[in-house]
């Protein structure tokens, strides 16, 4: 009898596996779906004109303007279809200026003098400028209700040990994970919050640093792709939000399979402590 249970127990993990392969070929497509779309090829465009800041001016930006969000020159914001709005105060940082000069010895020989200097300049957040909408790739909230999933997530953080604060997130932010304890923003549906859960349970299971080395834009697509799989299963699709959130991080189908091990496994052990703390059966 032993063998027999142990024979089913296999099947189920087996069927449970593809189940998981189908869903994240599912959302690898819809991701590269939203690459390939006009909207994201036009809101890259536009993304490539801003200009990635060095730390230091970074810095400099965050100490006069805390809540800038897009910065760039007067120029830049022009060709973007915006004008900085009268009286407005620029942002200086410094813009390195590379140089060539022939310096002249006292023998008489000359040699040419390559160099860098760093000249002040004033660029000014998207908020100080007026004119045509920057373009955007909408990552709606999910609408749908989902209470029971919501308390079956729930259950699987009290089990792991894992704390599950509520409240109003700021930034923009639905959830954090801060190892050994997630915040949830509880002012979104059901739905939201379940996968939101899920989400930063995946981030819990995965993304400390002692957990191997990875980027934030890896980490984010591990841990979408795991809340996507994990409510779909549990009938909440989540795919028009999830394949959008994949792609701003620089998601893409082959990253998703390369990264399909972890994903699968990390997905199976959430739905698996689903089931078994809560008899929540999967929708067909
Ligand atoms: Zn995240």
């Amino acid at each position: 009898m032993a063998s027999l249970s142990q024979a089913s127990g296999k099947d189920k993990a087996k069927q449970l596996r593809q189940r998981i392969d189908a869903s994240v070929d599912s959302l690898a497509k819809a991701v590269d779906d939203v690459r390939a779309s006009e909207t994201f090829q036009r809101f890259l465009e536009v993304q490539a004109r801003f200009h990635k800041y060095s730390w230091h001016n970074c810095f400099l930006i965050c100490m006069q303007r805390p809540d800038a969000t897009q910065v760039a020159g007067y120029r830049t914001w022009q060709k973007l279809g915006r004008q900085v709005c009268k009286g407005e105060r620029g942002i200086m940082i410094f813009a390195p200026r590379p140089f060539k000069r022939e310096v002249e010895h006292e023998n008489g020989d000359t040699e040419k003098v390559e160099g860098i200097y760093f000249r002040a300049v004033h660029v000014f957040d998207v908020a100080q400028t007026d004119g045509e909408d920057l373009p955007t790739v909408d990552v709606p909230t999910i609408e749908a209700a989902a209470d029971g999933l919501l308390a079956s997530l729930e259950r699987v953080c009290v089990n792991r040990g894992v704390k599950l604060d509520y409240g109003k997130l700021d930034g923009g932010r639905y959830g954090v994970s801060k190892r050994g304890t997630v915040e949830v923003d509880n002012s979104h549906p059901t739905g939201q919050q379940a996968k939101t859960l899920a989400h930063e349970l995946a981030h819990e299971a995965l993304h400390w640093e002692d957990k191997g080395p990875f980027t934030r834009s890896l980490a984010e697509l591990e841990a979408e792709s795991v809340a996507y799989v994990v409510c779909l299963h549990f009938g909440l699709d989540t795919e028009v939000r999830s394949s959008r959130y994949i792609a701003l991080w620089d998601g893409d189908s082959k990253a998703l399979r390369a990264s399909l091990e972890r994903i699968a496994n990390t997905a199976r052990d959430i739905i698996d402590d689903v089931e078994a703390l809560g008899a929540r059966k999967a929708v067909a």
